[in-house]
């Protein structure tokens, strides 16, 4: 069975027993509402590491719309319940207050100093939002002190983010695992929860728009610009609003687009399809290749 336990003080000593008695721990931070996508880097976890432990913790530092937090879907009981299928040892949560209790309260969080990969889309389109995914994923690295901690690529610009934290705290390796998709390709996501049966169908331009991309790419086209109209004009349909489309050197992270012609490319796009936000990406270069998995629904198991 999956522990379950409710404060970061619980969590810190199950996985200090774990380290003593001569564990790596795997780690996999999550907001729950958990699909095959968290599914896939809690196997990853289990496989690598001796022991597996999981968050499951809505970061309100992350939200940058009350309403959006508030319609987050939660599903506690059946999130441990795929945990607990997949071999994971332990979940945990707690309160803001519980995570910084230094603070005093949730209002008091000290502001964290930003990391270069906060630095445009996501950070321009949600105000706050990279910096509170610092602050937690920082607090939860210490809580966990895990080996390894396994992220998605479907955030990408989050991943480069935690590579970073990581980076600055030396002892943990970071995952980056490819973006399950559904068998039409739209990105698994716990907001698709919240798409009607019309908006998933149109949901489907951003992949499309990706691979639209990736395919400009392939027969030779580098300037980001384009790369970014192409999409652009993919995502000008009724029933769509873009945020961004976007066009970065991965290996070398810029608030804004990057002058072509580029060497590596990473298409991302951000678009809300009736009122949820939905972000994917892809990897220009692996496009078509290895950069994302279908994998089969896993209810019935
Ligand atoms: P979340 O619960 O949305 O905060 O996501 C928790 C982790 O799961 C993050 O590292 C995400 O990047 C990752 N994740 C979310 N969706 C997918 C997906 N479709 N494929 C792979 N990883 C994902």
């Amino acid at each position: 069975m999956t522990i379950y336990l409710g404060t970061p003080a619980e969590a810190r000593y199950w996985c200090r027993e774990q380290r003593k008695g001569g564990q790596s721990v795997g780690f996999v931070p999550t907001m729950g509402a958990l699909h095959d996508g968290h599914r896939s880097l809690v196997e990853r976890a289990v496989a690598e590491n001796g022991t597996t432990c999981a968050s499951i913790f809505v970061n309100p530092l992350q939200f940058n719309s009350r309403e959006d937090l508030d319609k987050y879907p939660r599903s506690l009981e059946e999130d441990l319940a795929i945990l607990d299928r997949v071999g994971c040892k332990m979940a945990f949560t707690g309160s803001l207050e519980s995570f910084f209790p230094e603070a005093g309260d949730a209002d008091r969080i000290p502001p964290v100093v930003p990391l270069p990969a906060i630095a445009g889309l996501e950070a321009a389109f949600r105000p706050g939002h990279m910096e509170g995914v610092q602050a937690i994923v920082e607090r939860l690295f210490r809580t966990v002190g895990p080996c390894r901690a396994y992220f998605g690529e479907k955030d990408f610009q989050q991943s480069l983010l935690v590579r970073q934290i990581a980076a600055g705290m030396n002892t943990i390796e970071v995952v980056v695992c490819p973006t399950v998709r559904e068998s039409g390709g739209l990105a698994m996501s716990s907001r698709n929860r919240r798409l009607d049966a019309a908006e998933r169908e149109l949901a489907l331009a951003l992949v499309r728009a990706l691979r639209a991309a990736a395919g400009a790419w392939h027969g030779g086209q580098r300037d980001p610009e384009r790369l970014e109209e192409l999409m652009r004009g993919m995502l000008a349909v009724p029933g769509i609003t873009t945020d961004y489309t976007a066009v970065r050197d991965p290996e070398n992270w810029t608030a804004e687009t990057p002058p072509g012609p580029l060497q590596k490319g990473r298409a991302l796009v951000a678009a809300w399809v009736g009122g949820v936000r939905l972000i994917d990406n892809l990897d220009l270069d692996t496009a078509g290749t290895h950069s994302s998995t279908v994998r089969p629904a896993f209810r019935g198991e």
